[in-house]
């Protein structure tokens, strides 16, 4: 599904090199988890895979499903099946959920070669969505996230993710001060839209989260790099004694 390889990235505007060298390989189906002390690059590897500017690619490369995402433009992404989830959701007043979700899923079918969706089936598939997401249909009716509560924020953000039907979901969960309510919201996403087909990249400081999510895999992230991998165990131990021994025994 992803296969990120010997990737290294810097500031565009300055000599700072972030990423030194990630390697990571992920399979159709899985779930990985990212953990990693701050200031590791977990935030700069998520916005590298989105495309957004300021940083400059110098040697590596990210391919979904065999193609080169780090030369598409970030729509292109969307359309190959690549959804970012990020830490601050926009709010744009003005324009209801409904119309929103209707449009965003309509471009990300028309990108795939599909038809687009009449009003009445948008309709029936946005409920349906909402009902197994536990989403609140009054909801739909708001302006995008304008007044949402965090988990609102969050529970919506989960529906725009099952409305894409994506392949590969990369959540970037650091820093955002989820309150565990919040974060049972983002795991029961996650956990309802796992399927064979989809994976998912979570990055989190929180190792709460993957007590609901139970990732496949989970990767330590330090100075650039992934510097150890293993299985959920991995983050009990960051959980009990935190990075520093996973540090001192890498270095
Ligand atoms: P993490 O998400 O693991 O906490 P980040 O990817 O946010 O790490 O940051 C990695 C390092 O790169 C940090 O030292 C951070 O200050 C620096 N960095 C990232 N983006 C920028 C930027 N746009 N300008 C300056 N420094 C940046
Ligand atoms: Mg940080
Ligand atoms: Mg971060």
């Amino acid at each position: 599904m992803l296969e990120i390889k010997n990737l290294h990235v810097k500031l565009e505007e300055e000599d700072k090199v972030i990423l030194r060298g990630v390697d990571l390989k992920i399979n159709a189906g899985e779930v990985h988890a990212i953990m990693g002390p701050n200031g590791a690059g977990k935030s700069t590897l998520s916005y590298v895979l989105s495309g957004r500017d300021g940083y400059e690619v110098t040697e590596g490369s990210a391919a979904l499903e065999g193609e080169e995402l780090l030369e598409m433009e970030p729509e292109e992404r969307a359309a190959a099946g690549l959804f970012l989830a990020f830490q601050y959701p926009v709010e744009i007043p003005g324009v209801g959920n409904m119309t929103f979700l209707r449009t965003a899923a309509n471009a990300q079918r028309k990108a795939r070669g599909e038809e687009e969706l009449s009003a009445g089936d948008f309709l029936k598939l946005v409920r349906e969505k909402a009902k197994t997401l536990k989403i609140d249909a009054e909801m739909l009716k708001r302006p995008v996230n304008v007044g949402f509560s965090g988990g609102e924020k969050k529970r919506n953000e989960i529906l725009q993710m099952a409305m894409l039907e994506p392949k590969l979901c990369v959540m970037d969960e650091t820093d955002s001060g989820l309150d565990v309510d919040a974060m049972k919201l983002v795991a029961e996403g996650v956990n309802a839209l796992r399927s064979e087909g989809r994976s998912f990249l979570v990055i989190t400081h929180y190792q709460r989260l993957l007590d609901h999510i139970k990732p496949d895999f989970v990767h330590i992230m330090a100075n650039g790099r992934i510097v150890k991998s293993g299985g959920p165990e991995l983050a009990l131990e960051v959980e009990n004694n935190g990075y520093a021994d996973i540090l001192a025994e890498v270095q």
